[in-house]
């Protein structure tokens, strides 16, 4: 039986198959020839060297900036994530901040639950009809994100490294997609590449009119110049999935009323945390037995 290091906790689904398959270790040893981490675990390069015998790592999750794919290449250690299976749940949970922001959905039901109605009326709220939906990074995610929201009666925008066939407006730079957006909706992956796209410049050219909502990685926003800008009324709101700081998110934000956060759940349902377990086990079922890799990064 291969050796296949667990480094964190992993779900009894994806443990149980791989502890039935492999000899599971949570502590690092010559054996390694597999590693399984979760989509936002940050691999250091100090590990993968330690590891002579390593041969694939398996990313629980379709991002994988948590891995330094330059020495994985190096060395022709493969790199598999769980693409697809997870982009319907990622684009509804992108929707559901959308329409949490613009129609005050959070606030609604505290003020409900606070007993706050008899006697008050809530507070009027704005329609996504008509509105522009800009979408950083337009791939898979990006595209189910643009599919939900344009059958909310949603413009699409969006901005990546080159245009693409699709009927929606291509912004050539960040900047134009953010002035153009009601909704600046980041779906991009994380990593240095993106580090801080969204920043004060940015927040700025979306303005007043303007929501920021982020499914992607914390990483992807400088979140002091969102704090700043929620707190100055620079932009209107943000509704954000991610943080810089997992699990942490900084009391700024929390105390901000005109932004929805969540605990990082995109993709957190049984239906398709399952399936990406079974990605994650296939993969190494197809290394292990010679054959091709299901998805390969
Ligand atoms: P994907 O299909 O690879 O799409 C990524 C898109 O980002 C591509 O269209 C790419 O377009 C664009 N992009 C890449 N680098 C860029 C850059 N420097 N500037 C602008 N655009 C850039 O990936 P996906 O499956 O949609 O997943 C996207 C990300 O969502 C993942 O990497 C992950 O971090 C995040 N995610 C979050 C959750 C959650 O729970 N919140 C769950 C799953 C995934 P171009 O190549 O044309 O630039």
């Amino acid at each position: 039986m291969p050796t296949v290091l667990l480094p964190v906790p992993l779900p009894d689904f994806l443990r149980d198959p791989l502890a039935a398959a492999y000899t599971c270790v949570s502590q690092p040893e010559d054996e390694v020839r597999g590693i399984v981490v979760p989509g936002g675990y940050t691999m250091k390069e100090e590990l993968i060297a330690s590891l002579p015998k390593l041969e694939i790592i398996s990313v629980f999750g379709v991002g994988y900036d948590g891995v330094p794919l330059a020495p994985c290449r190096a060395r022709g250690i493969h790199v598999t994530n769980t693409p697809d299976v997870l982009t319907d749940d990622v684009a509804d949970i992108a929707s559901a901040l959308v329409l949490m922001t613009s129609r005050s959905l959070g606030k609604a039901e505290r003020f409900t639950r606070a007993g706050t109605w008899p006697g008050n009326v809530f507070p009027l709220a704005h329609a996504l009809r008509g509105k522009t939906a800009g979408i950083l990074g337009l791939g898979r995610i990006g595209k189910a994100i643009a599919q939900r929201l344009a059958a909310h009666g949603m413009k699409i925008a969006y901005h990546g490294r080159q245009p693409q066939d699709v009927p929606f407006q291509y912004c050539g730079s960040l900047i134009e997609l953010a002035q153009a957006s009601d909704f600046l909706i980041a779906a991009c992956p994380g990593g240095p590449n993106t580090k801080h796209l969204i920043n004060a410049e940015v927040l700025a050219a979306l303005g007043t009119k303007g929501t920021v909502i982020n499914i992607s990685r914390g990483s992807v926003i400088d979140e002091a110049a969102l704090i700043h800008a929620l707190q100055n009324n620079i932009i209107r709101g943000a509704g954000l999935d991610v943080f810089e700081n997992e699990p942490h998110v900084p009391a700024e934000l929390l105390a901000c009323e005109n932004t929805v956060v969540f605990p990082h759940i995109g993709s957190a349902t049984h239906e398709t945390r399952r399936a990406m377990a079974q990605l994650v086990v296939d993969n190494l079922a197809a290394h292990f037995s010679g054959q091709p890799l299901l998805t390969a990064v």
